[in-house]
This record gives C-alpha cells, structure tokens and sequence, in this order.
C-alpha cells in the first residue's frame, strides 16, 4: 500500500513535470504542436481587428476588403493641416459607421484653435460630447501638440501641459482611450546619413526634419512629455500610436509598459519590427510574449479618393495577410535593403490577443 502511495506520488510528480515541460515548449516555440499556431490558411477564418485607419473617401472598397477578411477597424480623425479637414473626416466616419456599424468604430479629435482663449476647456469637451454622442469610442491627440503648438510667447505646448488635463480627466472619467501620437520616429532627429527607415521621407520634406530645427523640442523632450502625461492620469486607457514612438528599441519600450499599466502601443511600425526579428528574433518573440496583453495590431492605412478599386484592394489583402505570414508562422520574409528573417511564429493565444482580444477589452469592441 504504501509503495502504490509513494508510486502515486512519483506519477504526480512526472506528471506534473511533463505538464510543465509542455507548456514550456509550446510558449518557446520548440515543440511545435500544430493546435498551438494558426497556419497561413487560417488567416481569412480568424476575427481581426486593424486599430489604425484614416478614411478620406466615402467610397466602401477598403470596408468591403475588411469584410472579406474578416477585419473590423478603428477609423481615426485627425487634426492636420492638410488634406481633409478635421470635420469632414468625421463627417466620414460617421456616414461609414451608420452603413457598416458591425465593421468599424472611429476615433475623434479636437482642434487646439483658440488655444490661448479663456472656454478653450470648456468648448473642446463640449465638441468631444457631440463626437462621442455621435459613435466616437476613443480621442487622438497629434504631435501637432508637441511640435506645431505654441503660446503667445512662442513657447512649445507639450502634451503634459496642465490645461490639456481637464479634458485627460474627462475622457479618464468617461472610460474613453486616447490615441497618443506624441512626436515622430526617433529618426526624424538623425542626420540623414544615420536614420533606419526615413531617409527618403524627410530628405524630401526638411521641413519635418528636426534634425534640421534645433530650436525645436528633442525627441527626449516628446518621450518625457508623453510620460509625464501618463504618470499624472494612471487611470487613463491610452494606446501610443506606432509603438509609441519608441520604434527602436523595444526595451525603452518594455520600461513603460512596466511602468504605466494602462499604456498600450499599436504596432503600426513593421518595419521596425521586422528589423528587431532580423537582428534578434528571439529577444522580438519574448517581447511580444511578455507584453501580449498590451500590443494592437494595427497598420496606419490611409485611403482617399478615385483609387483604383481592384488595385486598393489587393494592396490592402496583401498587407494585412504579409502581415499574418510575419506574426504567425516562420516563414522567411524579405526586409529590403536589410536583409532575410523569419516571421515570429506567435502562440495562438498571443495571436488572438494582438489581433482581437486587446481590442475588444481597450476599445470596447465587440
Ligand atoms: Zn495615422
């Protein structure tokens, strides 16, 4: 009797060791049971969520695309001093989200004109009342607030500033999510000669190139703004836009994320992700493993008018599944000018997370 008890035990013991083992392998990605990982195949099957789009058109190609795909998406307004104005891309949204509520949600903003005037508070939360009575379900703050704002003593206005709380503590209050892109690419603060990704853009447009305009703020004076603002509202849902401007180094992001619970990013910067695989694959995965609660899928689309309806289409399949192919499967992936990887290889559940899960506990998707 008692050799069965201690045999008993022995077998708990392996059992609970063999356990251990197995959902080890299965999170290493070494013991590659084929139930943990979706396939290319599964890529129509499985519910996505893209949570950055711009729609400048009234035109249903993309949406249709989403459809297809089996994507919703969250549109998002934004502030800007060119193409369609602030107004008319909500007037957008709200016209696509009547016809396609079960496809999308958007995001509003609000203008930063009349800064310095005495109800500039008090209006802007009556304009985000009217968004939000409207279906707006979260708020995007630009880097117009950073990089383009300034006082009547010509002073920059950071996105930490005290007058921006009233409205922070409004939308905390409200449980709504702002969408922070605070600052640009650390790039735009290189010379040219040592950026990784933005050669191009800002070699044709220096004036956005701050390299070129030191009297501007740093792109430590953007980060530290950014987090001043997330350590005043601990309540705050905040998602940073393009992995919060923190695209180069994933462990000065990994530092904020621990530090700020409510922080989330999207993970509209591919390039720089397949970068961090190329260099340390291993070290990419733990990150997306470690912070699976906290990443959205997401890809910064933009689509405006009198675009070739087939030719849109297939570039916005294309992206969304070359995507797929990086997150869930291993398959070698080309990253011009830098060389070969292999897609990250996810576990199902940290899939379904970044492309579902987190956007339906943040946004409130459902
Ligand atoms: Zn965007």
């Amino acid at each position: 009797m008692k050799l069965f008890y201690i045999g008993f035990i022995a077998l708990l013991i392996i059992g609970e060791i063999s356990l251990k083992v197995g959902l080890f392998s299965a999170s290493e990605g070494k013991l590659s049971l084929p139930e943990n990982y979706y396939s290319i195949e599964d890529f129509k099957i499985v519910k996505k969520f893209d949570a950055h789009v711009h729609i400048n058109s009234r035109e249903t190609h993309f949406i249709q695309q989403a459809q297809e795909d089996n994507f919703q998406f969250l549109k998002i307004v934004v502030d800007r001093p060119f193409g369609l104005s602030m107004n008319e891309q909500r007037e957008i949204a709200v016209y696509h989200l009547k016809n396609f509520p079960e496809q999308m949600i958007f995001a509003t903003t609000f203008s930063v004109d009349g800064w310095d005037q005495k109800n500039w508070v008090e209006n802007t939360i009556k304009g985000l009342k009217k968004s939000l009575s409207k279906g707006a379900r979260a708020v995007k703050i630009w880097k117009n607030v950073g990089m383009d704002l300034r006082n009547e003593n010509g002073e920059f206005i950071m996105v930490d500033h005290p007058r921006l709380d009233t409205i922070i503590n409004f939308l905390t209050e409200n449980n709504i999510p702002i969408i922070g892109h605070n600052g640009e690419p650390r790039d735009c603060w290189l010379p040219l000669d040592e950026m990784t990704f933005s050669q191009g853009y800002y070699a044709s447009h220096p004036e956005y190139h701050m390299f070129l305009h030191p009297e501007y703020p740093s792109y430590e004076d953007q980060i530290n703004a950014r987090d001043n603002m997330l350590k005043k509202h601990p309540d705050l849902k905040f998602i940073g836009a393009h992995l919060g401007s923190l695209e180069w180094n994933l462990e000065e992001l990994a530092k904020r994320l621990d530090k700020y619970p409510n922080m989330n990013v999207d993970l509209s910067r591919m390039s720089n992700l397949k970068l961090h695989t190329l260099n340390d694959r291993q070290k990419t995965r733990d990150f997306f493993i470690r912070y699976q609660d906290r990443l959205l899928y997401a890809t910064d689309t933009s689509i405006g008018a009198s675009m070739d309806p087939a030719e849109l289409q297939k570039r916005i399949h294309t992206g969304w599944k070359n995507d797929w192919r990086f997150y869930a499967t291993d398959e070698k992936i080309t990253l011009r000018d830098f060389g070969e990887l292999r897609g990250l290889k996810l576990p199902r559940e940290v899939i379904d997370k970044i492309y579902w899960i987190n956007a339906v506990r943040i946004l409130g998707i459902s």
